[in-house]
C-alpha cells in the first residue's frame, strides 16, 4: 500500500501515533502517550482525544502538518477518529487494499485506508493505495475505478438506507439531529430514503469483543520476548517469556489476550467464540438483505458523541470506551466499505461525522455520498492555537 503511494510519487514525511497494537478509540493507550486533538471545544482549553486507534494520522491531517495520512480500521480506526476531528476517513472493502507490513491486529477485520482532508483528496489517495498484491494473500484482484472521478458525480435516484436499530436508546439529541440533516441533504440532493432494518446491530459490538481478542492473542503469540524487541530475563526459559510478555505489553493489550485466549479455550470456545462467529455471519446477512433489497448505501452517525477529553474516559471500565465503536464495527464484521464524513459541529463547537456504508467493492458510491453530504455541510477546521 505504501509502495503503491510511493510508485504515484508520493512524498513519505514520517510515521504517526496510535493506540499500541491498533488497540483503542482515543489514542490513550499508546506506548507513547496520547496524541492532543487539534481541536478545543469553545472557550476552553481542555485537550481532547483525536479519537483511535489512529488518532495521529487524523490530527496530523486535521492540523494541516500534512496532505493525508494512512491509517488502519479494524473496528472504527479510521472512521472514528476522521469523526472526531473534521476529516475523512474511508475504510475499503476487505481485501481491497493490501496489508503487507501492517502488524496484524484481528486479521479477518483489519483493513488499510486513507484519512484525508476533503472527500475528492481520501479518492485520490484510495485510488493509488487499493490493488491486489502477492504479498498478502487476502487482497482482490477486482479492478480500482477512478473514485475522484465519482466525487461530485450525482447520487439522484440512488437508494439510502436508514437502519432504525441504529437509533440507540439515548442516543444523543446532536448525533440524531446530524442524521436527520444528513437525510435532508441526501434527499435535497435526489437520492430516496428508504427505511431497513439489521436486525442482529444489538449484538455487534458484543461479538466484536470476541473475535477480535480472539484473534489478537493469536496474532500477537508471536511476540514473545524472544525474537523482538523487549527481553526480560527469567528465572528459566519458561519465566523470561512469561516476565517479557507481562512487561512489554501494556494492559489494554494484556486485557484483549486475556479475553482472547479465555474464548478460544477448550470448554469456552463453543460458547464464546462459535457463537460470536454465527452472530457475525446473520450481521453479514443482514446487510446482504438490504442491498439485495435495492439499498445502494446506508447512512448512519459516525460515532455516538464528540471527542471527550483526555482522561476522561480511560478510567475503569473498558466498556465505557468500547462503545464508541457502536456504530462502526459492524461495518468490519461484514467487511464492507465505510466512509466517514465531517457534517457538522456540535454545540461546543467540535466535529461531528457521518457514516455511508456500501456495498463490498463499491467504494465510488461512498464517494459520490460523501461528496453530497461534504458539499452541502461545507469544510470545518480547527482554529489554530499551536
Ligand atoms: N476501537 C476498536 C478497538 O479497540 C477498534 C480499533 C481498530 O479499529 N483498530 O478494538
Amino acid at each position: 500500500m505504501t509502495a503503491n503511494l510511493w510508485a504515484d510519487g508520493a512524498v513519505m514525511l514520517g510515521k504517526l501515533n496510535m493506540d499500541e497494537f491498533a488497540m483503542g478509540s482515543s489514542n490513550e493507550t499508546s506506548y507513547y502517550g496520547p496524541v492532543k486533538s487539534p481541536w478545543r471545544k469553545a472557550g476552553s482549553n481542555m485537550a481532547l482525544v483525536p479519537g483511535g486507534s489512529s488518532g495521529g494520522s487524523a490530527s496530523a491531517v486535521a492540523a494541516r502538518i500534512c496532505a493525508g495520512a494512512t491509517a488502519t480500521d479494524t473496528g472504527g480506526s479510521i472512521r472514528q477518529p476522521a469523526a472526531f476531528t473534521g476529516t475523512v476517513g474511508i475504510k475499503p472493502t476487505y481485501g481491497r487494499c493490501s496489508r503487507w507490513g501492517i502488524v496484524a491486529f484481528a486479521s479477518s477485520l483489519d483493513q488499510a485506508g486513507p484519512i484525508a482532508r476533503d472527500v475528492r483528496d481520501a479518492a485520490i489517495l484510495l485510488k493509488s493505495m487499493a490493488s491486489v498484491d502477492v504479498k498478502d494473500s487476502t487482497s482482490v484482484d477486482v479492478p480500482v475505478p477512478d473514485y475522484e472521478a465519482a466525487v461530485g458525480r450525482s447520487v439522484k435516484g440512488l437508494r439510502i438506507g436508514i437502519p432504525k436499530e441504529y437509533r440507540l436508546e439515548g442516543l444523543n439529541a446532536e448525533i440524531d439531529g446530524l442524521w436527520q440533516q444528513g437525510i435532508d441533504w441526501l434527499k435535497d440532493a435526489g437520492a430516496e430514503i428508504v427505511e431497513i432494518s439489521l436486525p442482529h446491530t444489538k449484538y455487534a459490538l458484543p461479538a466484536y469483543y470476541i473475535v477480535a481478542p480472539a484473534e489478537a492473542s493469536s496474532n500477537l503469540a508471536r511476540y514473545d520476548g524472544v525474537r523482538y524487541g523487549l527481553r526480560v530475563p527469567g528465572s528459566d526459559i519458561v519465566d523470561m517469556y512469561e516476565n517479557s510478555r507481562a512487561a512489554g505489553f501494556g494492559a489494554e493489550v494484556k486485557r484483549r489476550i486475556l479475553i482472547g485466549t479465555y474464548v478460544l479455550s477448550a470448554g469456552y470456545y463453543d460458547a464464546y467464540y462459535l457463537r460470536a462467529q454465527k452472530v457475525r455471519t446473520l450481521i453479514k446477512r443482514d446487510f446482504e438483505t438490504c442491498f439485495e433489497a435495492g439499498v445502494d448505501a446506508i447512512l448512519t452517525p459516525a460515532t455516538p458523541s464528540a471527542a471527550f477529553g483526555i482522561g476522561e474516559k480511560a478510567g475503569a471500565d473498558p466498556v465505557e470506551m468500547y462503545l464508541n465503536d457502536v456504530f462502526t464495527v459492524t461495518v468490519n464484521m461484514a467487511g464492507l466499505p465505510g466512509i466517514a464524513v465531517p457534517a457538522g459541529l456540535s454545540g461546543e463547537g467540535l466535529p461531528l461525522g457521518l457514516q455511508l456504508i456500501g456495498r463490498p467493492f463499491d467504494e465510488a458510491t461512498l464517494f459520490a455520498l460523501g461528496g453530497a453530504i461534504e458539499k452541502a455541510a461545507g469544510r470545518f477546521a480547527a482554529e489554530k492555537w499551536w
